[in-house]
């Protein structure tokens, strides 16, 4: 796992060989130092670009717009389920609750746990459409591992869309803004529907969580077509249960979709 991670400079420091690898996966295997150097240094190249700036985190000033002690000290990856992304042993490639019930998911992904400082940023980016944040969090999103070769091979990108009451009280919606960001050429927005809003995840049982979720998403019928097939992304912000982003997931796999990967911004903490 990641340690003593260096920032600001174009190589970073102390890593193990093999980060995060899956026990018997070779594609986790491949993911080697030199990628996980890459993609921190790209990271850090891209947040010193964005000008001007006060470290959103610590407010340093001047600064990127996460500073690079922030991203050094907050945004460390560490090894994750490969189908839920919650944080687990170096080595393990499934958490038990996958291995037992394998998600409707080929694969997820996140850049950081939604805490401190990441669901400040996070809250503010869901209520407030500020350029400036979206680009921040889709450069740190992009940056994660296995992130930007899962959004090249993707053909669709859908972001979570909000239903149209939702969407109606809020005036955006923020996934589908973060999907722009990521893949101005893949993103759809109107591809997949959010039929209805269910009660906070949180406040329900899991199977209440479950039925509450039923039929809550459905396909564009027009554009059902192009999901035949298809490597299919779906991002949106935060995840916490996982339900939300499962029920669409199945919905998009009904469809036809031959792969599916989940990109989050932020995943809740195990404890
Ligand atoms: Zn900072
Ligand atoms: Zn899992």
């Amino acid at each position: 796992m990641a340690r003593n991670l260096v920032l600001g400079q174009p190589t970073v420091g102390q890593l193990g060989d093999r980060w995060w690898v899956g026990a018997g996966s070779t594609w986790l295997a491949s993911f080697s130092q030199s990628i996980l150097i890459a993609m921190m240094a790209r990271l850090m190249q891209g947040l010193s670009a964005r000008l001007p700036s006060q470290c959103l985190v610590c407010h340093a000033w001047p600064a990127q717009a996460v500073c690079e002690a922030c991203v050094g000290q907050f945004a460390q990856p560490r090894p994750r389920c490969r189908t839920c992304a919650i944080t687990v042993v170096p080595g393990i490639d499934q958490c038990g609750a996958c291995v037992r019930q394998n998600p409707p998911i080929d694969a997820c992904f996140t850049a950081v746990a939604y805490a401190y400082p990441w669901s400040g940023l996070v809250i503010n980016f869901k209520f407030h459409a500020q350029p400036g944040l979206v680009a921040t969090l889709a450069l740190l999103l992009r940056s994660a591992p296995w992130v930007e070769p899962a959004l090249d091979s993707a053909d669709i990108v859908l972001p979570m869309p909000l239903s149209r009451e939702r969407l109606r009280l809020r005036g955006f919606n923020q996934a589908l803004l973060l999907a722009k960001h990521l893949a101005p050429d893949k993103s759809d927005g109107s591809m997949l529907l959010r039929l209805w809003d269910t009660p906070a995840q949180r406040t329900l049982g899991r199977a209440e969580r479950l039925t509450s979720l039923a039929g809550a998403f459905s396909v564009e019928p027009l554009a059902a077509e192009r999901l035949r097939g298809a490597r299919v992304v779906l991002v949106d912000d935060v995840m916490t249960s996982g339900a939300t982003l499962f029920a669409a997931a199945r919905t998009v796999r009904q469809a036809g979709a031959a792969h599916i990967t989940g990109l989050v911004i932020a995943r809740t903490p195990n404890d």
